[in-house]
């Protein structure tokens, strides 16, 4: 059910009257005003970059093409675009498998400590910015029984993002915890932080605190959707926790069996 509330007043201090209107939506309804506004979504994403295009070709092909500083640089300008689109027509592409009821995941049995480890190496051998990373992982190996590629893209992502959001000389704590049943992951950084009543957003499709930023970040808005399915795929359950302006950190679980090295002997 959905209320909606009118207030009759016609004068500035009385109020007359209320007006409630409840329209009984069935979930089919639901289910297709999603996909309307996910298709209006995804044409707005690719119109934006389109007529970028469009303006800087037409300039080039108007004689800026002649001008030998210029040129290049728009030229430049429609490859970045064509990249942009590229990517977020890969991720459409990779939500809409999984959307299909039929995905399939390649599992196998890995040590997630070992798995981590090598991960951060990979974004510490090839990070730009002055910024320290701290490893709070266990000794000891955890095994879970995970996808390791699409397990490798939600860390990638996430990672990527606090690398993205955080400034020079910040730091990137990096944590793996038991807790029951789980191996509980975290990422934290020491960025702009999320405003609080976007923190649970983030995970929807193609929310962004600040479009023009992830624009310019080359952001699609779906890297954190597509995680969030994939955790879901692997019965875990992926949150935020956040203070604008003073850091964010991105927690995901896994299930995890403490005792399980009886069962391998
Ligand atoms: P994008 O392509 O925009 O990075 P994501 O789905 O990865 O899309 O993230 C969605 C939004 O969540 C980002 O645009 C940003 O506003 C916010 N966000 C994600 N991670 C962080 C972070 N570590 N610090 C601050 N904001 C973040």
């Amino acid at each position: 059910l959905r209320v909606n509330f009118s207030v009759i007043q016609k004068k500035k201090d009385r109020v007359e009257g209320l007006i409630a209107v409840i329209h009984d939506i069935t979930e089919q309804e639901l289910i297709d005003e999603e996909r309307r506004e996910f298709v209006a979504n995804v044409s707005h994403e690719l119109r934006t970059p389109l007529t970028t295009m469009r303006s800087y070709l037409e300039a080039l092909a108007e004689g800026a093409w002649k001008d030998e500083q210029i040129a290049p640089q728009f030229l430049n300008v429609t490859q970045t675009e064509t990249e942009r689109m590229i990517r977020l027509v890969n991720d459409l592409l990779q939500l809409s498998k999984l959307d299909s009821k039929d995905y399939r995941f390649n599992r196998d049995w890995i040590n997630f400590t070992a798995f981590f480890n090598r991960i951060i190496d990979r974004f510490e051998m090839t990070k730009e910015q002055h910024i320290t990373f701290n490893r709070l992982l266990p000794d000891e190996s955890l095994y879970v029984e995970i996808d390791t590629d699409k397990i490798t893209q939600v860390l990638d992502n996430i990672i990527s993002n606090a690398l993205k959001y955080s400034p020079e000389g910040g730091e990137i704590t990096f944590r793996v915890e038991i807790q029951d049943k789980y191996l509980v992951i975290s990422v934290r950084d020491q960025g702009v932080g999320i405003p609080k009543d976007s923190v649970d957003k983030i995970f929807d499709r193609f929310y962004r605190v600040d479009k023009a930023r992830s624009r310019k970040l080359g952001g699609t808005g779906l890297g954190l959707a597509i995680a969030k399915e994939m955790i879901n795929a692997h019965d875990g359950d992926i949150w935020a926790k956040s203070t604008d302006g003073m850091g964010t950190t991105i927690f995901f679980t896994l299930p995890y069996e403490e005792d399980q090295e009886d069962d391998w002997t």
